[in-house]
């Protein structure tokens, strides 16, 4: 095969990481992009998944296709966020292998490491501790597509790697007001507290969890850089029979700081208040992304200006946001 006629199947391209995969790739030479969307291929259809490996000829994935959701969704539909997971993630790897495709990048979550995890965590966290209970089913899913890439690795000699992003925001997510992560929820709630002159504007939980975020455009060029990084290189980084790499900023912040900032980006001047009925899930989520910093990769956006440059976009396509 000729690097010309390389194709390239990004699974999951209307989602948040999936589209800035897209806009990243869309533009290399040599590269076929495949894509197919929800109304042609059920990812969830086993056999549906076949089929389209055997006629599409792919030669690289990945796997960003996902239920996602924030910590009430996960709360409220743990069967969906299991389910649906596993079955896109088992489906998609199988079919990659049964077609010869050699190469697969997995996309995971933070939320794979146990609740009270070292911080910041590293990859050799794994399976060291009980998970975060308001997502257990949807790590436990995630848990298992790291473990299908390493599995098939040892067993077929594939070349199967997996990228665990920290908190992820940008252009594209989902910014539905109950359902969603605390970024876009928290954003809509303020710029229509702003639009309303509301007096106030509620915040979930106790303000105190920290959490490290990350821009989507960030996380996209992490995983084309993991993508497209040497075996032996990439084998040398991770811990042995591991196959997964941790992807963030390095810095967190408590939501009481990130709700301020977004204030500040979308200009609310009224009061927070914090709803302690609410929960607050994880105390602290802080990868240690240094194996990824030494294969040569780092972040480009700070957070205040991946959120203004999130606010930008959110404001041009309020009529047309995507609300699961
Ligand atoms: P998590 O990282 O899995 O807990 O996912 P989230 O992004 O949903 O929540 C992160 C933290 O933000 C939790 O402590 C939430 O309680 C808190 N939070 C505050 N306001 C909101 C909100 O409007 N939506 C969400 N999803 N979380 C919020």
């Amino acid at each position: 095969m000729s690097a010309s006629n390389m194709r390239v199947f990004i699974a999951g391209h209307r989602g948040m990481v999936g589209s800035a995969l897209l806009r990243q790739l869309e533009n290399q030479e040599n590269l076929t992009i495949v894509t197919t969307t929800r109304a042609e291929l059920d990812l969830t259809n086993q056999h549906a998944v076949n089929a389209f490996f055997a006629a599409q000829q792919i030669d690289q994935v990945y796997l960003a296709a996902a239920k996602v959701g924030g910590i009430h969704a996960n709360n409220t539909y743990p069967a969906d966020f299991i389910y649906q997971n596993l079955m896109i993630e088992a489906n998609i790897i199988e079919a990659a292998h049964q077609n010869d495709v050699q190469k697969l990048l997995f996309l995971g979550s933070s939320c794979i490491y146990p609740k009270f995890a070292e911080q910041p965590m590293n990859e050799d966290a794994l399976l060291t501790g009980i998970l975060e209970p308001t997502n257990e089913p949807y790590a436990i899913a995630k848990i298992a597509g790291i473990k299908l890439c390493e599995s098939y690795n040892r067993q077929y000699g594939r070349d199967y790697r997996s990228v665990m992003p920290t908190n992820l925001y940008g252009p594209e997510d989902n910014f539905h007001p109950d359902n969603s992560h605390v970024i876009p929820g928290l954003m809509r709630r303020f710029h229509e507290a702003k639009v309303s002159n509301a007096p106030e504007v509620v915040i979930w939980g106790s303000g105190k969890p920290l959490r490290e975020f990350l821009h989507v455009d960030d996380m996209a060029a992490a995983s084309i850089h993991v993508m497209n990084l040497d075996q032996a290189l990439y084998q040398n980084h991770t811990t042995p029979m591991l196959s997964h790499i941790n992807v963030g900023s390095g810095v967190d912040c408590s939501i009481s700081e990130l709700a301020q900032t977004i204030a500040k980006v979308t200009g609310y001047q009224g009061s927070l208040v914090f709803d302690a009925t609410k929960p607050d899930g994880s105390p602290r989520k802080l990868m240690d992304s240094s194996k990824l910093w030494s294969l040569d990769w780092q972040p480009n956006y700070d957070l205040e200006r991946g959120l203004a440059h999130t606010y930008e976009w959110f404001k041009a396509n309020a009529l047309t946001l995507r609300m699961a």
